[in-house]
């Protein structure tokens, strides 16, 4: 299949014109900022820098950083940097790590958002003959309505199922078309075991691509999914301080996801230091809008941790693309003093041929950290022996142990015993924090 793009000069867009592109527009969201929110031009003026001082992106890095508590504190609109006349939309985060923080879009902030969400639904083939399902939830979530704009803005069929009823989502699936599924990875995995225990082969429904993002998934999950749904699975990265999905797209590679370098600007910095890194090293991801007109954050600091590839891709794109991201620095948890993240734990169980429906439960006892791994049985094992399943847990607590460095408790339990997700999945238990450790 011939790559297509929505925006091709701009998606392969030389080197040099994205670099002049990105200082050009810097400077101007730099003053547009220092004139329009107060906390700007105070941390400006503390570190000594003026709008003048910043002539293209080598001087990024003499700008201050912006946290998710500045959102806070400025909740709802202290860092709106246009009137509310201009405002035509308002969203908020999803909330899983404390307090939300609210956000607005003007008109052409939107637009920008369309494109953006355009670039990736051509990235996985779609055009306008293609019904575009949105499980993603529709609401103050960006989620649904970022594909949502995307669909319209490429002039394919837009189906706003949002999320939830999964019976419901199936009978859409064989009846109305579908042939992009956009959702988030673990409740695409629901569906796809919905599809399965009512017996309905996958080859039978439309459906061909899938574009699957906001929370962390491993390349275990998704070749899982692939199969389980017979289609090609891409993954798609944002934020809501962003702008909301699409700040990054897979695609048809699938190794890595192209930064939208004409209106985001990407560093990895080391989250301790706040130094910058070379690109290839592992760090925090830090954004910086440079088209936005309300809520344009200048270097924030995302606290997802990740890699930057500045290799030329065999798609065409030029833009950058950024590594999966492992799971956020707060996802991450220090047990006896090793880091883990859940996302070291997914690939373990499925690369046993377990499904990623498990839980992780961190605990102290006596002083000391526990971690407990729940996964559900497969169907096969359920009617195994005691002795059997025993043996089944051993052999998944010793390759925890050899890719963790320290030693898990495993419990298998009954098949769809755990709770599943129509959202972002929540997989860690850390009752460490609930007695205030
Ligand atoms: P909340 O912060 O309440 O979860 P958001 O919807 O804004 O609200 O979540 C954005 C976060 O979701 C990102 O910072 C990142 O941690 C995570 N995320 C989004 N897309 C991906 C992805 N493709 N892979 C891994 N994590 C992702
Ligand atoms: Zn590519």
């Amino acid at each position: 299949m011939a790559e297509c793009y929505w925006q091709k000069e701009i998606e392969t867009a030389s080197r040099e014109q994205i670099r002049e592109w990105q200082s050009e527009r810097l400077v101007k969201t730099v003053k547009h900022v220092y004139d329009n929110v107060e906390l700007y031009r105070k941390r400006m003026d503390e570190a000594g820098v003026k709008p003048e001082d910043i002539k293209s992106v080598d001087d990024l890095k003499k700008l201050p950083f912006t946290y998710k508590q500045d959102l806070r504190d400025a909740y709802p609109y202290g860092l709106f940097a246009v009137p509310m006349s201009e405002v035509l939309r308002l969203h908020a985060s999803s909330g899983t790590t404390g307090k939300q923080i609210v956000v607005g879009y003007t008109k052409h902030d939107l637009e920008v958002w369309d494109d953006i969400a355009a670039r990736q639904l051509y990235a996985v083939g779609a055009d306008e003959n293609d019904f575009i399902h949105v499980s993603y939830g529709y609401g103050l979530f960006t989620g649904g309505f970022g594909l949502h704009g995307g669909a319209g803005r490429i002039g394919a069929t837009a189906i706003p199922v949002s999320s939830g009823n999964t019976d419901r989502q199936i009978t859409i699936l064989q009846d109305f078309g579908s042939t992009v599924l956009c959702c988030t990875p673990s409740y695409a995995m629901y569906i796809a075991e919905q599809i399965k225990a009512k017996g309905i082969d996958p080859k039978t429904l439309p459906l061909k691509a899938g574009i699957f993002g906001a929370e962390p998934w491993t390349e275990e999950m998704r070749r899982q999914i692939e199969e389980m749904l017979d289609i090609k699975a891409y993954d798609v990265y944002g934020l809501t301080e962003i702008m909301g999905p699409c700040v990054s797209y897979e695609c048809s590679e699938q190794k890595g996801m192209h930064v939208n370098e004409d209106h985001f600007i990407i560093e990895t910095i080391n989250p301790e230091t706040g130094e910058v890194l070379p690109q290839g090293e592992q760090g925090e991801l830090v954004f910086t809008c440079i088209t936005k007109e309300c809520c344009p954050f200048i270097r924030y600091r995302t606290r997802d941790i990740g890699i930057i590839n500045t290799e030329p891709c065999e798609c065409g794109r030029t833009f950058v693309r950024m590594s999966k991201p492992m799971g956020r620095s707060d996802d991450m948890m220090i047990i006896r003093g090793v880091n883990v993240f859940p996302s070291q734990i997914e690939t373990v169980l499925l690369r046993q041929g377990y499904l990623p429906n498990y839980k992780i439960i961190v605990d102290r006892v006596n002083n000391t950290d526990t971690l407990e791994v729940q996964v559900e049985m497969t169907e096969d094992m359920f009617s195994d022996t005691v002795t059997k399943v025993k043996e089944y847990e051993k052999a998944l607590e010793s390759e925890l142990r050899s890719l963790l460095g320290i030693g898990a408790d495993v419990k298998l339990v009954a098949p769809n015993s755990i709770e599943r997700s129509m959202g972002k999945a929540v997989r860690v238990v850390d009752k460490r924090k609930l007695i205030g450790g």
